[in-house]
C-alpha cells in the first residue's frame, strides 16, 4: 500500500466540532456520537493508491477491504476487517450499462432487505460483535434507531440474531411503505418495533437526546446504528470504489455519481472515497422537495427545515445529520466544492420520472432512484456527455404502492424480500418525547 505503510500510526478519528480529544476507530464506533455533539471523522485522509494494483475483475469485498485497511490500521478491529467485509458485501453491487454506453445504474439493492443500508449494516454488526467477543465492549447492549424506512430494516435483518444486542427500532407512525412498515415489525430475537406519532426528524431527536442522557446512554450500553456511525460510513465507500474501477478498466472519463440523498450518509461516503483517490468525477446529491443540501450548496445556508413528507421517504430528512461531516470536509479540501452538484426532485418529477424510466429505458425505478435519475436525465437533455451512475438505492418492490400504478404492472418481489413479507409483523406506538422512550428502554 502506497501512502500508508503498517508501521505508520493509526489514524486518530475527530469530531466534526473539534471539542473532543481524537479517538481510536473502535472507540468511535462504539461511541456513535462524538461527546461534543459532533460526528466522527477521520483525521487524516489516506490516499489509496493501490487501486492501481486492482482491476475491473477484483470482487466486491475485497475492493472494499483494501480500500478500507487503512482505515483500521493498528486498531483492534483491522484483524477482524476481512469478516467484516465479506459479511458485508455477501451481495454484488452489480453496475447495469444503458444502450447509451455512457449511462449505468449501480445497483444497491440486492442485500437481505432490499436497500443499500444493508452493507453498512452488516459492517456495523460485524464490528460491534467482533469488539464484543475481544471484551473491548460490554456483553450486552441496545441498539437504538431511528428510522426514515429502510434503515430500521436493514438493522433489524443485521441484529437480529446477534447474541447479548437487543434493538429498538423508531419509526414516524404512517410515513413509511406499506411494504417498509411490515419488514420493520417482522423481526424476531430481541428486535422491538416501534411507531412513533411524528416525524423522522422526531424520532432522530428522540435518539439524540436518549445518547446525550449519560445515565441512560451508560446504564443500558446504548449503541447508534444510525448513519452518524463510522461504521456505517466507511463501508459504503466500497461499491463507490468497485464501481469506479470497473468504469475506470474500460477507459475514459471517470465516472460521476448521481446519489439519493437524505440524511447524506451514503453520498458523503462517496466523496470520501474520491477523497482518498478513487476515479471519480462528480458527485451528486439528489435530493426530493427537503433541500437542504442544495441550500447550503447554492447559498451557503445549513439551517434545518421542518421535513417534507414525499413520494421518496427515506430521503424525507429536513435537518441531515451528515451535513455536518459534508461541511468539514468541503472546509478542509479547497477544490472539492466544484466537484459536486445537487438538485432537488419534487414528487411530479418522480413520477414522471418512473413512468420516463419504464417507458423509454425499460427500468423500473424506486420512487428514491428516480430522483437520481431525473437529474441524470435533465443533465442528458442539456448534452451532458459524461459518464455518470444512478445510483440504485432500494428495490421498487419495497414501494410497489407507487411504483404499480404509474408502469400499470405489477413488480415482481425479490424472494428474499418476499419471505420477510410472509412473516408475520408487530409494531408499538409511542409519543414523540425522551419520556416514552425511556420507558420502553426500561420496560423490556
Ligand atoms: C436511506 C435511503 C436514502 C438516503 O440515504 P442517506 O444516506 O440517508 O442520504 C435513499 N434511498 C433509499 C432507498 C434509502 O433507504
Amino acid at each position: 500500500m502506497k501512502g500508508r505503510a503498517a508501521n505508520d500510526p493509526p489514524i486518530a478519528y475527530e469530531s466534526t466540532r473539534g471539542r473532543t480529544p481524537p479517538t481510536a476507530l473502535h472507540q468511535a464506533i462504539l461511541a456513535g456520537l462524538a461527546p461534543d455533539g459532533g460526528l466522527y471523522l477521520p483525521g487524516t485522509l489516506p490516499r489509496f493508491d493501490a487501486w492501481r494494483d486492482l482491476d475491473a475483475t477484483t470482487t466486491l469485498d475485497a475492493v472494499a477491504c483494501a480500500l478500507l485497511q487503512p482505515f483500521f490500521l493498528g486498531d483492534p478491529l483491522a484483524t477482524h476487517l476481512r469478516a467484516a467485509c465479506a459479511a458485508a458485501y455477501a451481495e454484488d453491487a452489480p453496475l447495469v450499462p444503458h444502450a447509451d454506453g455512457r449511462t449505468f445504474e449501480l445497483e444497491l439493492f440486492h442485500g437481505p432487505t432490499a436497500a443499500f443500508k444493508d452493507y453498512g449494516a452488516r459492517f456495523l454488526a460485524a464490528n460491534l460483535r467482533a469488539l464484543r467477543d475481544d471484551e473491548e465492549a460490554p456483553g450486552s447492549s441496545t441498539v437504538l434507531v431511528a428510522t426514515s424506512g429502510d434503515t430500521g430494516a436493514a438493522v433489524g435483518s443485521a441484529f437480529e440474531h446477534a447474541p447479548g444486542t437487543r434493538t429498538i427500532i423508531l419509526h414516524p407512525d404512517g410515513l413509511v411503505s406499506p411494504r417498509q412498515a411490515h419488514q420493520l415489525g417482522s423481526f424476531g430475537g430481541a428486535v422491538s418495533s416501534w411507531r412513533v406519532q411524528g416525524t423522522f426528524d422526531d424520532c432522530q431527536r428522540m435518539v439524540k437526546e436518549a445518547f446525550a442522557d449519560t445515565e441512560l446512554r451508560v446504564s443500558h450500553a446504548l449503541t447508534s446504528a444510525n448513519s452518524i456511525s463510522l461504521a456505517r460510513l466507511l463501508p459504503q465507500m466500497g461499491y463507490y470504489a468497485a464501481a469506479a474501477l470497473r468504469h475506470a478498466g474500460a477507459g475514459g472519463a471517470p465516472l460521476s455519481f448521481a446519489v439519493p440523498t437524505g440524511n447524506l450518509g451514503n453520498a458523503v461516503a462517496c466523496v470520501v472515497a474520491k477523497l482518498v483517490g478513487m476515479p471519480i468525477g462528480k458527485v451528486l446529491f439528489a435530493g426530493n422537495a427537503n433541500r437542504a443540501v442544495l441550500d447550503w450548496l447554492m447559498q451557503d445556508d445549513a439551517s434545518p427545515r421542518a421535513t417534507i413528507a414525499t413520494l421518496a421517504n427515506a430521503m424525507d430528512v429536513g435537518a441531515p445529520s451528515n451535513l455536518e461531516r459534508l461541511r468539514v470536509l468541503v472546509a478542509s479540501h479547497p477544490t472539492l466544492r466544484a466537484d459536486l452538484e445537487a438538485c432537488s426532485v419534487d414528487d411530479e418529477a418522480i413520477r414522471a420520472t418512473i413512468v420516463r424510466g419504464w417507458r423509454e429505458l425499460g427500468r423500473v425505478w424506486c420512487p428514491h432512484t428516480a430522483c437520481a435519475a431525473h437529474a441524470v436525465l435533465e443533465r442528458r437533455a442539456r448534452g451532458d456527455q459524461r459518464p455518470w451512475a444512478i445510483v440504485a438505492t432500494a428495490h421498487p418492490a419495497k414501494f410497489e404502492t407507487i411504483v404499480e400504478p404509474l408502469i400499470d404492472r405489477a413488480v415482481p418481489v425479490p424472494p428474499r424480500l418476499a419471505a420477510m413479507l410472509a412473516r408475520p409483523s408487530r409494531s408499538r406506538p409511542m409519543a414523540p418525547h425522551l419520556a416514552a422512550l425511556r420507558a420502553a428502554l426500561e420496560a423490556d
